[in-house]
């Protein structure tokens, strides 16, 4: 399971074509908030219920995605947070899935 074509649309949201042809989508402030790097997540742990997630326009708009190895992508966002690496299986579970249209 590996994206064979990733975009981004107008409507803020992350495309990923995989080659077991399904198509997925997620929101960038759902992918965002599920940034897997070590200093997303001790910020929730520290949080916990209290965690609210609040970003600007920059923390929600990605800058560059490049692909690491074979298993994932590394995003950097716009305000320069790029710690954080997409597992496809993770990247994956948070999106939603849909048929693909071609
Ligand atoms: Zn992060």
């Amino acid at each position: 399971m590996i994206p064979e074509k990733i975009r981004l649309t107008k409507n803020n949201e992350l495309l990923v074509r995989w080659n077991d042809n399904v198509e997925s989508s997620v929101k960038l402030s759902n992918l965002r908030r599920n940034c897997p790097c070590a200093i997303c997540n001790s910020e929730q742990k520290e949080q916990g219920d209290k965690y609210i997630p609040i970003y600007t326009s920059e923390q929600l708009a990605i800058e560059k995605i490049s692909p690491v190895g074979t298993y994932a992508i590394s995003i950097s966002w716009k305000d320069g947070h790029n710690t954080g690496i997409y597992e496809y299986k993770h990247l994956r579970s948070i999106s939603k899935i849909q048929e693909a249209t071609n």
